[in-house]
């Protein structure tokens, strides 16, 4: 039963804060004590969404002619706003979707830091001069934003995730309609009001929130949306690919991950097993960079697995509102009972179960929390192998030779974030050369990169230009080639 409502929290449209038409709500609900209602946030109608993307529309025009630099001083504005309120917006992305204060600080640091990365770079060049082949002509290209651009995110990281998007898509001189996960809305909800506050004109950014066919589906298919970012799962990437594609409009999708680690027999071990723990097991194994597969090398096998179960069991599991938690809850009910249900098949498609595996009882919260759980896998074919869990388990790959390893890393859908660790220069660049993932990690746990540098993956994992730093104005812009005859 229901204890604590805080607030309803409205969709922002035209610079207003707007209940929905349709009279219907959904609760955020905190994980780790699922009887606390975070907030109460709109269940949309497209009618929401016409509304929304009717202002972006109107507000584009007026954006787009502001210069970079104008536009640029208001992401200064919002990155400041958002570090006088650091602490309640990581508070209550905890709170939403269950990791550690000291992720979620950590994160909503990132986000400041990706407001000030892209207002700087509304100074920077947008086009090159390019030689002509007549000595009298001048030849050089610029970029033109998309229009409006929808944003569709999921609830993984409620605060970094919308912001590399919606940055990048304000800085280039697009209008924005968002609709965050509804696990994670009301964290939005906390950063759209930044925005209001610094300034923004009214229609640059709305929020719509919502069911995700509804609203999540009305984006991918509404005529004067221009450009769709998403972050989320496959399924629902490849049905936004398809709309997208009916209407020839620009489409960007980061999905799964089925994150390999190779430990490779020179490896540092102790180093290998705080990676590994640390990419496995943060935010409660749901990241899309997620260390998954650990794949070891068989001379140094029995060393690791024996370091990696003794670590792995003085993880400290908890809410994530406590200092003394290390790991938090699974994100929501329904991903608490995915994590489990794909536990279960491990153990039936036969894997050999050497760590964790049940839920983690709490009994003062009664929240979804799973035991880091560790599994030795033969047969790379079942599903605990192939299969993004999104939880916390890890399946353990024992292979005679570095050549199998990296053939087994690459035998996957997806091709996100790969690492390795060894100290040989040459094996180092032989992973880089045959892995076949987007992110190549060396030394360093499977995990996302620097702000400045691009983010995505290969194969299943994401589609077209890539994310982050200067790769993200691929994305948000369209080149124009200009040609001068003097
Ligand atoms: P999800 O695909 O269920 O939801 C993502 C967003 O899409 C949410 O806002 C949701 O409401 C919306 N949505 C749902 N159905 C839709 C539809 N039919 N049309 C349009 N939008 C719709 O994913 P999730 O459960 O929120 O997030 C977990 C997934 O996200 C995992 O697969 C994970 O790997 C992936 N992820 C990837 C990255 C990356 O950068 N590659 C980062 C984080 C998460």
């Amino acid at each position: 039963m229901s204890t604590v409502t805080t607030a309803n929290y409205l969709n922002y449209i035209n610079g207003e804060w707007i209940e929905s038409n349709s009279n219907e709500t959904i609760e955020s609900i905190n994980p780790a004590a699922p009887s606390e209602i975070v907030g109460v946030i709109q269940s949309s109608t497209t009618d929401d969404l016409d509304k929304a993307v009717e202002a972006a529309k109107h507000a584009q025009k007026p954006w787009r002619n502001l210069s970079g630099a104008q536009r640029g001083e208001i992401l200064y504005k919002v990155a400041g706003l958002m570090e006088e309120r650091l602490e309640e917006i990581a508070e209550c992305a905890t709170k939403e979707m269950g990791k550690t204060l000291a992720e979620t600080k950590g994160e909503t640091k990132r986000g400041i830091a990706i407001l000030k990365y892209y207002a700087g770079e509304g100074m920077r060049k947008v086009g090159d001069v390019i030689p002509s082949t007549d000595n009298e002509a001048l030849m050089f290209t610029t970029r033109v934003p998309l229009g409006v651009v929808g944003v569709i995110t999921p609830w993984n990281f409620p605060v970094a995730i919308p912001i590399w998007k919606v940055a990048p898509a304000l800085i280039y001189g697009n209008t924005v309609v968002i609709k965050p996960a509804s696990e994670s809305a009301v964290t939005f909800a906390k950063i759209a009001q930044c925005f209001a506050d610094a300034g923004l004109p009214k229609g640059v950014l709305n929020m719509v929130t919502g069911s995700g066919a509804v609203v999540g589906g009305g984006i991918a298919k509404h005529p004067d949306i221009k450009g769709i970012t998403f972050t989320g799962s496959n399924a629902v990437g490849k049905s936004i690919a398809h709309e997208a594609m009916k209407r020839g409009v620009k489409y960007q999708l980061e999905m799964g991950g089925k994150n390999p680690v190779i430990v490779a027999k020179d490896a540092d071990l102790e180093l290998a097993v705080d990676a590994v723990i640390k990419g496995a097991f943060l935010s409660t194994g749901q990241k899309c960079t997620a260390t998954s597969r650990v794949i070891v090398e068989e001379a140094v096998y029995d060393r690791f697995v024996e370091k990696l179960v003794i670590e792995t069991k003085k993880i400290t599991i908890g809410s994530g509102l406590h200092a003394s938690s290390w790991m938090g809850p699974c994100a929501s009910e329904s991903q608490y009972k995915n994590v489990l249900q794909a536990i279960q098949t491990g153990v039936s498609d036969g894997a050999k179960l050497l760590l964790g595996g049940k839920p983690y009882e709490d009994k003062e919260s009664g929240g979804y929390f799973v035991e880091p759980t560790i599994f030795e896998v033969a047969d790379q074919e079942i599903a605990i192998a192939r299969e993004e869990i999104f939880g916390p388990v890890i399946a353990l790959i024992k292979v005679s030779s570095l050549e199998s390893a990296v053939e087994v890393a690459n035998d996957s859908a997806y091709g996100l974030s790969a690492s390795i660790f060894t100290q040989n220069i040459t094996r180092m660049l032989k992973f880089v050369q045959e892995m076949e993932a987007g992110l190549i990690r060396i030394n360093a746990e499977s995990a996302g990169v620097e702000l400045q540098a691009p983010f995505g993956g290969m194969k299943e994992s994401s589609s077209h230009s890539r994310e982050q730093g200067e790769a993200a104005k691929e994305f948000f812009t369209s080149i124009k080639t200009v040609f001068v005859k003097g």
